[in-house]
Formats: C-alpha cells, sequence, structure tokens
C-alpha cells in the first residue's frame, strides 16, 4: 500500500505526520520525495548506506546536422529550445534552455536531420538507507536546480511493493506534488484552521479528486483558528482522519527534531487508528 503525505502549503505539519505515522507501523519504506527541502531525515536520523547523483538527459545539437527546421521547438512542450531560423544573416541556430528540459526525449527522437543527441544533466542525488527499522530513501535537488519531478521519479523507481510506502511530499498543488502522489493508492491531505489552510486545502482536494486518489484530512494545530475547515469537510464528504491539537510539547519536540511518539507513545495508536481507517477505505 502506498500512501503520500502532502499539503497545500508549507508549514502544516506535513512532515511530522508521515514521520509519525511511518514510525507507528511496521514494515515500513519511507520515501521523502520533498526533494527541494528534504527534512524528514532530521526526524528519522537515517544511516545512509547508499548515494546514487540523479541526472536527465538533455539535448545537445550537431549544428553541422541541424538545418534549423524547428521541428524540435515545436514538439517541445517546455519551451526549453528556441530555433533561429535561416536568413540573410545565416543558416540558422537553435537554443537549448537545460534548465527548463524535463529530459522526455521527444526533440532527439524527431529530429528529422538526427542532430541531436542526449547528454546527461546532473540534478541531484538520490540517498538510500536504514532508520528505525524502516528503509528510508530521499532525493535531494542540486541548488539552483528547478525540475523536481525527474528526481521524484527516481526516488519513486525505488518503491518496494512489499511493504508499506509512506511519501512526504512537496507542500503546494503543482508538478512536483502531481509526480509524488500519483502512484498513490491514498493521500493524506495536512492542513490547519486557517483561512490560509482552507484556500489551500480546497485547490489540494481539486487535484486528488482529478487523479481520481483516495484522500482524507488531518488537521493540525485543530484547536486554534476557525471552524471552515470541518465545515468544508463535512459539506463535501471528506473524511477526517485526525485531529491534533496545538500541544506546546510537540512543537518543543518537532524544533529538537524528534518524533512526537518517541516521547508521547499514545501517540502511536492514534497514527495506528488512523492507518486502520485508511485501510477500511481501501
Ligand atoms: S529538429 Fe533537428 S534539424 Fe530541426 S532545428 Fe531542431 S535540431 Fe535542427
Ligand atoms: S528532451 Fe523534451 S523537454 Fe527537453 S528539450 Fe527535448 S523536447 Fe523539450
Amino acid at each position: 500500500m502506498i500512501i503520500s503525505v502532502a499539503s497545500g502549503k508549507g508549514g502544516t505539519g506535513k512532515t511530522t505526520i508521515a514521520v509519525n505515522l511511518a514510525l507507528s507501523l511496521s514494515n515500513v519504506q519511507f520515501l521523502d520525495c520533498d526533494v527541494e527541502e528534504p527534512n524528514a531525515h532530521i526526524f528519522l536520523k537515517p544511516e545512509i548506506r547508499e548515494k546514487f547523483l540523479a541526472f536527465i538527459p538533455v539535448p545537445e545539437v550537431d549544428e553541422a546536422k541541424c538545418n534549423a527546421c524547428g521541428k524540435c521547438r515545436e514538439v517541445c512542450a517546455y519551451h526549453a529550445i528556441a530555433v533561429i531560423p535561416p536568413g540573410d544573416s545565416g543558416k540558422g541556430s537553435v537554443l537549448v534552455f537545460p534548465h527548463l528540459c524535463h529530459g522526455c526525449g521527444a526533440c532527439s527522437l524527431l529530429c528529422p536531420q538526427k542532430a541531436i543527441k542526449e547528454v546527461n544533466k546532473e540534478i541531484g542525488v538520490v540517498e538510500i538507507g536504514q532508520a528505525r527499522g524502516m528503509q528510508f530513501i530521499h532525493g535531494k535537488l542540486n541548488v539552483g536546480e528547478i525540475m523536481s519531478p525527474p528526481l521524484i521519479r527516481q526516488v519513486e523507481d525505488r518503491i518496494d511493493s512489499d511493504k508499506t510506502v509512506i511519501i512526504d511530499a512537496p507542500p503546494g498543488t503543482s508538478c512536483p506534488v502531481i509526480a509524488a502522489v500519483k502512484k498513490s493508492d491514498y493521500c493524506i491531505l495536512v492542513t490547519e484552521p486557517t483561512p490560509f489552510g482552507l484556500n489551500d486545502l480546497v485547490l489540494a482536494v481539486e487535484v486528488l479528486r482529478k487523479m481520481k486518489i483516495l484522500f482524507g484530512v488531518v488537521i493540525n494545530r485543530s484547536d486554534i483558528g476557525d471552524d471552515k475547515v470541518e465545515r468544508f469537510c463535512q459539506d463535501n464528504k471528506i473524511p477526517i482522519l485526525m485531529r491534533i491539537p496545538f500541544d506546546k510539547e510537540i512543537a518543543l519536540l518537532y524544533s529538537r527534531g524528534i518524533p512526537i511518539v518517541q516521547e508521547k507513545t499514545e501517540y502511536k495508536d492514534r497514527f495506528r487508528n488512523m492507518f486502520n481507517k485508511i485501510k477500511e477505505r481501501l
């Protein structure tokens, strides 16, 4: 079973939920796919045993073969190629913007002159280890690199379907989140009872409904703010899986990189109950 933990915005406690859920279960594989800012390792303190550089193939154009026909620009859905057409000033040329390239391979496949070859561009690293009895994998995107979905896919290529897989997804509702949650059987959306929390929850719900992924909500710091998130969930028949009230002790543990279930063991049962609710729904 693959369970992702996501949130429409950062700072809601998504990693806290993912880490503590993972620590409450057995036979778990934990994937931190928040590759722009992975921080589950702060709480799980894995022993990293393997490390792989992550690459994407980007096009390199052989100017001697290229006739500036423009086909590569046409097929690139990501606007990563510009073509200067032939004219009085010369035979034209091709400009590649590697930071926009998703490595899909369409341009090299469809170039009529076979003028494009693919070269590897390093985008980050995938690290694999062990943490408190579970397999731990995370991706770390290189500083300045913006193309996180290919790295997320390389982390998820290592999913072990014999285990309960917990994925810590990136925050937001754009491409990286979609890349991280799309293999999930179930997604836990973490939110807080504030106008910002509700706004971003509504967006995240829309995305998951379009992707046809089952989901439920965890309300963190549930006793502050207002009741609009609760009402939204009731009106839209969205299950509330768990409510975690604001607790100074939890905030203190977080600031020291200590998982809740390590010190407040009663939370293990609460996370297991949540897991059982998810299993029932599936
Ligand atoms: S498709 Fe090939 S030949 Fe045409 S502009 Fe691109 S690289 Fe040049
Ligand atoms: S590999 Fe795909 S994304 Fe990259 S430049 Fe070619 S067509 Fe565009």
